[in-house]
């Protein structure tokens, strides 16, 4: 069978180094992986995207380039988040379509979805409603993947398809504080904390109620679902990547687990000044455990101590 070369775009982002992690241990013999980030091409630019297309003629592209932010850069940069996605993404794909990619998984987000619905979400609810007002950009130019994965596939027979993750978190995240999501957040401002104080004096302040309710998927167990999902699934229809039901938590308990793993002696209180964001977005992975009924999702407490321990030991490379 002829080689697969696999272009992975976001190669430099946290799911894509996650992915090179684990492509060390499970690389197949008739694959080349290529990770390019940002800085390889822009790919809000279509001839930079081209070039970077005609450089490694992929056969198969994960493609994970996105604008990526938390709530609160969410809320304030919308039309960025619209634009520039919609923009990246139509270059990737039709640049896929326009030089024979087989096959294409792209990336949406269980944060996609409608505000107003029934729970638990799953695949065949992205459309029903409009979705939480504060990422109305990023969630539209998201779901409109789905609608173009579509159009490939019925004008051309493509087999380009998406995946849904839910929240994600690992080595390599986005530290900075104006556009991190929730658990780095929080690691970076305990880490600042503990530096500043590290008596039972300390207290460390969590953004909101600390109520809402969501699941967390460590980056290394999506990246080995993404290479699942290039390998053996054959459907345009997105699939949810998530854990359990039951493994969801409320920030609380993160918070909490992250105070923990870094040995926090002081008090922890909670700031209901700050926005909440959804309440919950409880995502059902039942598609996936119909086709993967015994994988095993790493421990989320253990997950989190790795996480902190990667970040205390990277502090001075990490994504600040
Ligand atoms: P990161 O922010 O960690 O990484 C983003 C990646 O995209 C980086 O490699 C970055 O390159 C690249 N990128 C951004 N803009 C451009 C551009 N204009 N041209 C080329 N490359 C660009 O993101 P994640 O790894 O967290 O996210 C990966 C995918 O997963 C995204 O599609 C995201 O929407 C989705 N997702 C993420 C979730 C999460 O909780 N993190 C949850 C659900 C879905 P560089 O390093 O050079 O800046």
């Amino acid at each position: 069978m002829a080689n697969k070369v696999i272009l992975v775009t976001g190669g430099s982002g946290l799911v894509g180094k996650a992915i090179q992690e684990i492509v060390k241990t499970e690389k197949k013999a008739d694959e080349t992986w290529i990770f390019a980030s940002s800085k390889d091409a822009d790919l809000s630019n279509l001839d930079e995207t081209k070039a970077l297309f005609e450089k490694h003629h992929p056969t198969h592209v994960i493609h994970l380039a996105a604008m990526v932010g938390g709530l609160f850069h969410n809320m304030s940069h919308n039309l960025d988040f619209l634009r520039k996605n919609i923009h990246i993404n139509d270059n990737v794909l039709q640049t896929s379509f326009e030089t024979g990619v087989v096959k294409v998984v792209s990336c949406l987000s269980t944060c996609i979805f409608p505000d107003k619905t029934s729970y638990p979400i799953d695949e065949t609810m992205i459309h029903n409603g409009p979705p939480h007002p504060s990422n109305f950009g990023y969630s539209y130019a998201k779901r409109l993947i789905d609608i173009q994965n579509k159009g490939y596939h019925e004008q051309h027979g493509c087999c380009y398809t998406s995946v849904v993750p839910c929240n994600v978190f690992g080595p390599h995240d986005n530290f900075k504080v104006e556009s991190s999501h929730v658990l780095p957040a929080l690691i970076r401002r305990m880490h600042e904390t503990i530096q500043k104080d590290d008596s039972s004096n300390a207290v460390f302040s969590v953004y909101g109620s600390g109520k809402p309710l969501r699941q967390f998927i460590y980056s290394l167990d999506l990246a080995k679902l993404f290479l699942w999902v290039l390998r053996e699934y054959n459907s345009v229809e997105p699939i949810i990547l998530s854990v359990d039901e039951a493994d969801e938590v409320s920030i609380s308990d993160a918070a909490n687990l992250i105070a923990k793993a870094f040995e926090f002696k002081g008090q922890l209180n909670y700031d209901t000044s700050k926005a909440d964001g959804q309440y919950k977005k409880t995502a059902s992975n039942g598609k996936l455990r119909s086709f993967l009924p015994d994988f095993k999702f790493t421990p989320f407490s253990l997950a989190i101590q790795d996480t902190v321990k990667w970040f205390k030991e990277n502090h001075n490379t990490a994504r600040l």
